[in-house]
C-alpha cells in the first residue's frame, strides 16, 4: 500500500498589494503518494512558484493545510519546519545556484553542513556524482562546466541529505533539448532506482509527459491533465 507523502488540502495563498489583494491559489487539494512523480504546468505567473514553495516549506499559505510525512506543517515551529525541509526536502531551481568558488564536490556537501544526521556524506557525494556522469569533474568549479553538467550537479546535491521529496522548479529552463532532456532522464532514474518522489514545475511538455501524473494551474487552480 502506498501511503501520500504530501497533502495539501484547501490551499489559498494571497499577496496584498498597495492595490488591493491577489489571490493566486484557490482552495488548492493535492494529494502526492510516495515514490510519485508530478508535474506542474501552467502559464507564466499562474502561481506554480508559490505552490512549490508552499510545498518546500519556503513559504506559508494564507489557509489551508500542509500535510508532509504524516506531519501537519503549519503546526510546526520555524525550527521544526526548517529541520525538515533540510532534511527530507530537496531543491533544484532553473538557475543552479552553485557556488563559483567551490569545486563540484565540495558544492555537493554544502546541504550536509546544517545537516547534523549526515554520515558517509563524502562516499555519497562521490557515489551519486558518479550516478550522473560527473566521477570525472568533482575537482572542477561550476564556471568550467556546461550548463547541463551544473544542473545534474544541482541535482546531486539536492539528494545529497536523502530527501523524500525532490522539488523542481523550471529545471530544464536554461538548458538546450539534449541538456534538457538528460535531465530528464535523470530524474526519472532518481525517481525510480531511489523511489524519490518528484514534483517538477515545467514549460517543458517532454519532461511533463514523463511524469506519472500532470496537472494544469490555471487561474488559481489545480486541473489533472494526466
Ligand atoms: P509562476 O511561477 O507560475 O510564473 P509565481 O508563483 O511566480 O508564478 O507568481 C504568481 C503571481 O503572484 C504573479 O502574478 C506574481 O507577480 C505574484 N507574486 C509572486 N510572488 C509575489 C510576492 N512575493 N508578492 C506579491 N506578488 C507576488
Ligand atoms: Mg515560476
Amino acid at each position: 500500500m502506498t501511503t501520500p507523502l504530501l497533502v495539501l488540502e484547501k490551499i489559498s495563498k494571497k499577496y496584498l498589494s498597495a492595490g488591493g489583494g491577489l489571490e493566486v491559489l484557490k482552495d488548492i487539494d493535492l494529494q502526492v503518494m510516495n515514490g510519485q512523480s508530478v508535474a506542474i504546468v501552467g502559464p507564466s505567473g499562474s502561481g506554480k512558484s508559490t505552490l512549490l514553495n508552499i510545498v518546500g516549506t519556503l513559504d506559508l499559505p494564507t489557509s489551508g493545510k500542509v500535510m508532509f510525512d504524516g506531519q501537519d506543517i503549519l503546526n510546526l515551529n520555524e525550527k521544526e519546519q526548517a529541520d525538515i525541509r533540510n532534511r527530507k526536502i530537496g531543491f533544484v531551481f532553473q538557475l543552479h545556484h552553485l557556488l563559483p568558488q567551490c569545486t563540484v564536490l565540495e558544492n555537493v556537501l554544502v546541504p550536509v553542513l546544517v545537516n547534523e544526521h549526515a554520515a558517509n556524506a563524502e562516499q555519497r557525494a562521490r557515489d551519486l556524482l558518479e550516478q550522473v556522469g560527473l566521477s570525472e569533474r568533482l575537482d572542477y568549479r561550476p564556471g568550467q562546466l556546461s550548463g547541463g553538467e551544473r544542473q545534474r550537479v544541482a541535482v546531486v546535491r539536492a539528494m545529497i541529505n536523502g530527501p523524500k521529496l525532490l522539488v523542481a522548479d523550471e529545471p530544464t529552463g536554461s538548458l538546450d533539448i539534449a541538456g534538457a532532456d538528460k535531465l530528464a532522464d535523470l530524474l526519472v532514474k532518481m525517481n525510480k532506482q531511489h523511489g524519490l518522489t518528484l514534483i517538477v514545475v515545467t514549460h517543458s511538455l517532454l519532461l511533463a509527459g514523463r511524469m506519472d501524473m500532470v496537472y494544469e494551474l490555471s487561474g488559481g487552480r489545480l486541473v489533472s491533465r494526466k
